[in-house]
C-alpha cells in the first residue's frame, strides 16, 4: 500500500508548470504576496528578486504530501520565498533532550 514516501521532488518540468499555473492565476486575481502582502509585478521574470515566485503555504518539509497539491501553492516574491524559506527549514530536526 501507499507509505506516502512516493513524492516526486520539486523540480524539473511540473515544478515550472506548476508556477505557470501560480503565475497566471496570481496576474488574473492580482494577488499580492503571500508573505509580505505586498503587490507582485507579475511581468518580471522568474529571476527578479521582486518577480513572482511559487511559496508553499505549508513547508514541503513538514508536508511533503501537500508539495503537489495546488491549494497549498501562492504566489510570493522571489526574495521573499528565498529569506522564508530559509527559517522555513530551520528547527524541524530533533530535539531529543536528556534531563
Ligand atoms: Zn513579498
Amino acid at each position: 500500500m501507499s507509505n506516502g514516501l512516493s513524492i516526486p521532488n520539486w523540480s524539473g518540468r511540473r515544478a515550472t508548470k506548476a508556477l505557470e499555473h501560480i503565475k497566471a492565476t496570481g496576474r488574473r486575481n492580482n494577488t499580492p504576496c503571500c508573505i509580505c502582502n505586498q503587490p507582485i509585478d507579475y511581468n518580471l521574470p522568474s529571476t527578479d528578486p521582486n518577480g513572482c515566485s511559487l511559496q508553499h503555504l505549508k513547508s514541503r518539509a513538514l508536508y511533503p504530501q501537500l508539495t503537489w497539491d495546488p491549494a497549498n501553492w501562492a504566489p510570493a516574491h522571489l526574495h521573499c520565498n528565498q529569506t522564508e524559506g530559509k527559517e522555513a527549514t530551520v528547527g524541524i530536526g530533533t530535539t531529543s533532550r536528556k534531563w
